[in-house]
């Protein structure tokens, strides 16, 4: 695998960049930084499976584990055609960032298999996905590494996942994996929890820039769970959502967009093409239009030292993990946008998953309004602590939320000691 690209769009290399500067910010001792620069445990996989017309395909998966120290690993499973062993690892390391800025007791994982989820049948994934827990089940338990959905896996994913995993530790354990369907342990809440984040992260924002969520407009990439969710959700509060996107490009309505008709296409269709409401627009077009608010919520490194000149957003939402280079943050910054960064913008997910995780080690299940009310005080703190943290220390939302976040892994790490 490609290890050694040291160019702007590694992502393991800019969540250092971003580390190094909060660590010398907090004054950390370098034998702790040292330890959080690195991955704790790493696994790569060959998979062979018996695809639907008899042949045999060899998959590659990887689970990194970048951090156990304030709890078992946790963090989502990827099925993507570009995943790579460096986008695991950042993927990994920002989740353990995540889940201290919002205080949840988890470390952080990630996991990836190199496979394209749109071009396989339904008996193709499951079997991929039994495959790939089959082959991780040393890292994994509910006291180890929790895994949940990501990029191209979803509730059914996670159900194989926890069936493949049960029937191996001749247990029911539904602790070991979040975002399942409801009826299998997953909690109320747990789908719409990162959207209804990046509202509440936005709305904060908004309140802390005096601006009036009614007079200002949105344009959303992305028109997954996260994006759609999040573009529905910033709707409900009064913001004018005039653009969304999915891989395919992204489609303009200035009169703002009827996203239940939009729901109602993807639905059916899967993807934004032939939706007659708006007009056709590019996936690089969307993040330059000149919107209030700004989230991309589809991958990383879509905002780069390139495009970050034309964004014109005065809030940007990152509703991705890692849509920002490192080196779009430093021009981003010089042009006065507010940043609410990933680490904290979709953290409602994993504080979700963390709930969901409760509740099954409790076989003890919330309401929906347990759920959200306990996920809003944590995210609207959560946002809180950031802002203070940058005002404290005249540094940037992101540069913040990291401070926050490592300085708690710091703090546990120092406590555990070295064990030799
Ligand atoms: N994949 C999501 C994320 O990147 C959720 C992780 C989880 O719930 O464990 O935050």
């Amino acid at each position: 695998m490609n290890q050694t690209v040291s160019s702007e769009d590694n992502p393991f290399l800019a969540m250092q960049a971003r580390l190094d500067l909060a660590a010398e910010k907090l004054g950390l001792e370098p034998n702790i930084v040292a330890i959080l620069r690195t991955c704790e445990r790493e696994i790569r996989i060959s998979m062979p499976v018996v695809m639907d017309d008899g042949s045999v395909q060899v998959f590659e998966g990887y689970r990194v584990q970048h951090s156990t120290s304030r709890g078992p690993a946790k963090g989502g499973l990827r099925f993507a055609p570009n995943v790579n062993r460096d986008e695991v690892r950042a993927l990994a390391a920002w989740m353990t960032w995540k889940c201290a800025v919002v205080n949840v007791p988890f470390g952080g994982g990630k996991g990836g298999v190199i496979c394209d989820p749109f071009k396989m049948s339904k008996g193709e994934l499951e079997r991929v996905t039994r495959r790939y827990v089959a082959g991780i089940m040393d890292l994994l338990g509910p006291d180890r590494d929790v895994p949940a959905p990501d990029m191209g896996t979803d509730g059914q994913v996670m159900a194989w996942f926890m069936d493949t995993y049960s029937m191996h530790a001749r247990s029911y354990l539904p602790a070991i994996v979040t975002g399942k369907p409801i009826s299998l342990g997953g909690s109320l809440g747990r789908i719409e929890a990162t959207g209804r984040g990046v509202m509440l992260c936005t709305r904060e924002a908004l309140r802390h820039l005096g601006m009036k969520a009614s007079s200002c407009t949105a344009a959303v990439q992305g028109a997954g769970n996260v994006g759609l969710i999040s573009a529905m959700q910033l709707a409900s509060i009064g913001v004018k959502v005039i653009a969304i996107s999915d891989v395919h490009g992204g489609l303009i309505n200035e009169k703002g967009l009827d996203l239940a008709a939009i729901a109602a296409h993807l639905q059916r269709h899967r993807r934004l093409d032939g939706y007659e409401g708006g007009t056709r627009i590019s996936n690089a077009e969307i993040l330059e239009l000149p919107v209030d608010i700004l989230v991309p919520a589809a991958t990383e490194n879509v905002i780069t030292s390139q495009n970050a000149p034309n964004i014109k957003a005065r809030i940007l939402t990152e509703g991705a993990n890692g849509p920002c280079t490192a080196n779009a943050d430093r021009i981003l910054d010089e042009k006065g946008v507010f940043v609410i960064p990933d680490i904290l913008a979709n953290a409602g997910g994993v504080t979700v998953s963390y709930f969901e995780w409760v509740q099954d080690r409790m076989a003890f299940f919330w309401t929906q309004k347990e759920v959200e009310e306990r996920m809003e005080h944590i995210m609207v703190d959560s946002f809180a602590a950031v802002v203070d943290m940058a005002k404290r220390f005249g540094v940037s939302n992101r540069i913040a939320a990291y401070m926050l976040g490592v300085n708690r892994v710091a703090e546990t790490t120092r406590m555990r000691g070295i064990y030799a």
